[in-house]
């Protein structure tokens, strides 16, 4: 069984049929899902992306916003996401901490590996914002840093798909779900499940990453329960 676990959101899938923003039904659908997590014992990080915010590649396309800038931008979409996830899960009765990359100490901790730990132990939900900090990285990248760090023993990708095909389901009826795939199998360019730097952190580390979809309910909790039947689990 699991004890610790990283779950990463992209931004998009706050941002319901919008596009963009924050639905704060989808908060609480994933307030819920994390929940079932907690109460089945498990320690739970989270690490949300700002695609439905800000990402420095598009905002920086025309050359008017520099990239670094642009990625700044982008980091700061992912506090904002964040700040929410934390209300959304206090909101269920679950305790919450939020931790930034970048200091804003007003509005949550810096991050602090010592200090996550002790939140992990006391029962709450620690939560990573600004991803790593850095320019020119990802939330994806973040995910695998923070769920390394933290001594996680799953880092749990949650997507729209149910979880990594041989081709692109969307284009190909013929596409096959894989359900083990290997970390350099994963890095092919068709199948890119994470980036290559997320990707590649991750096998240096042995850090195992299962895609799921978060729209099937109870699908976070089978995979904690070892139950793969919904996943593709990279190793
Ligand atoms: N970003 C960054 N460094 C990081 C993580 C994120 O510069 O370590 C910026 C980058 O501009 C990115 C944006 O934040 O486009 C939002 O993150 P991401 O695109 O990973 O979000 P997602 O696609 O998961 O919603």
């Amino acid at each position: 069984m699991n004890k610790r676990v990283l779950v990463k959101f992209s931004g998009e899938a706050l941002a319901g049929t919008e596009g963009y923003g924050i639905d704060t039904k989808i908060l609480d659908y994933i307030a819920e899902e994390i929940k079932s997590l907690v109460e089945y014992g498990i320690e739970v990080a989270i690490v949300i992306g700002g695609g439905n915010i800000i990402r420095g590649v598009t905002a920086a396309a025309d050359g008017v916003i520099k990239r670094t800038s642009a990625d700044y931008m982008g980091m700061l979409g992912t506090v904002i996401n964040g700040v929410a996830m934390q209300e959304a899960l206090e909101y269920k009765g679950l305790s919450a901490r939020l931790q930034t990359a970048i200091k804003m100490e007003e509005i949550a901790e810096p991050f602090i590996v010592r200090k996550a730990m002790r939140h992990f132990e006391k029962g709450r939900v620690v939560i990573f914002g600004a991803g790593t900090g850095n320019p020119y990285f990802t939330t994806d990248t973040g995910a695998t840093l923070r769920a390394t760090e933290i001594g996680a023993d799953l880092l749990i990708k949650a997507t729209k798909v149910n979880g990594v095909y041989d081709k692109d389901p969307m284009k190909f009826a013929d596409a096959i779900k894989l359900d083990n795939l290997t970390y350099d199998r994963a890095l092919e360019d068709h199948i890119k499940v994470m980036d290559d730097t997320a990707i590649a952190l991750a096998k240096d580390n042995k850090l195992p990453i299962a895609v799921t979809n978060m729209n099937e309910k109870g699908n976070l909790l089978r995979i904690v329960q070892g139950d793969y039947s919904k996943c593709s689990i990279v190793k």
